[in-house]
């Protein structure tokens, strides 16, 4: 009798457990499920642009990454980054794809008309990139030459006008724009002559002419400071006071140049 009673309870226990687990595991799958979108904040990015973004193995890390898990721990969600070109980036937050764009972006009338962004978290300006032989440092130096920049940045916003414009320093001098929708495979081309120069923001630029010191160099070449923010859908007030809060309080300790100086070669 002893042993049935402890029979029965053993399969009773058992199937505690086992029934247990199972509407467990599908709580936890609905959870995640029906979280997915609360729970999980989407950042997209151009992860070709270090030391802000960039491709360790499969991941993606940098400066941007890394505010953003801090930004993620402070709404008490789970970070996911996707990887795009740049130009897809702003497109993509309007279409609801992602939460929020991190990509040392620059904050810019025409792009604040579609997105909303943040404080600003890091001062750039353009920089050129050429041969060492070259050496070219002004937009004089760029005349009648081929240049590549990134598809969509400010950089190709501004040798564009520069060649286009009526009034443009670079206008009927045989200059060429030559958008790449990386600044590294721009790079790539510049040492196999296929281009005479790439305009790309500082640090990216300079990260670009340290690994490859021994052909390239890098030089300020724009006049106009540009601002990173980090940008949000229009409208969604909540998240920006997140961000700006978490940016802030970098910005405060100075984490944000310890961050530049920890991705940086
Ligand atoms: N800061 C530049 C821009 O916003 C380039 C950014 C980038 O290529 N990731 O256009």
């Amino acid at each position: 009798m002893k042993k049935n009673i402890l029979a029965l309870l053993t399969v009773i226990s058992i199937l505690t457990i086992f029934v247990g687990c199972s509407s467990n595991t599908s709580k936890t799958q609905g959870n995640e499920n029906s979280n997915s979108k609360s729970g999980t904040l989407t950042m997209y990015t151009n992860a070709e642009f270090a030391p802000f973004e960039y491709f360790k193995g499969e991941k993606v890390v940098g400066v941007d990454a890394d505010i953003a898990e801090r930004i993620a721990a402070a709404a008490g969600k789970e970070l996911k980054i996707q990887h795009t070109d740049f130009d897809s980036l702003v497109p993509s937050l309007v279409a609801g794809k992602a939460d929020f764009v991190a990509a040392a972006m620059t904050i810019t009338p025409e792009r604040m008309e579609e997105v909303d962004f943040s404080i600003p978290y890091v001062e750039s300006i353009q920089h050129i990139i050429s041969l060492n032989e070259s050496n070219y440092t002004t937009m004089d130096d760029l005349k009648g030459k081929k240049i590549g920049v990134q598809l969509g940045t400010t950089g190709d916003l501004m040798v564009s006008d520069a060649i286009n414009l009526d009034d443009g320093a670079l206008k009927g001098s045989g200059s060429e724009v030559k958008p790449y929708s990386s600044p590294l495979e721009a790079a790539q081309d510049l040492l196999t002559g296929r281009i005479d120069a790439v305009v790309v923001d500082k640090l990216t630029a300079e990260e670009i002419s340290k690994n490859n010191s021994d052909k390239l160099t890098s030089v300020k070449f724009g006049e106009i400071s540009e601002s990173y923010g980090i940008a949000v859908a229009k409208g969604n007030k909540e998240l920006l006071e997140i961000i700006n809060s978490t940016l802030q309080k970098l910005l405060d300790e100075g984490k944000i140049e310890e961050l530049i100086e920890k991705h940086s070669n």
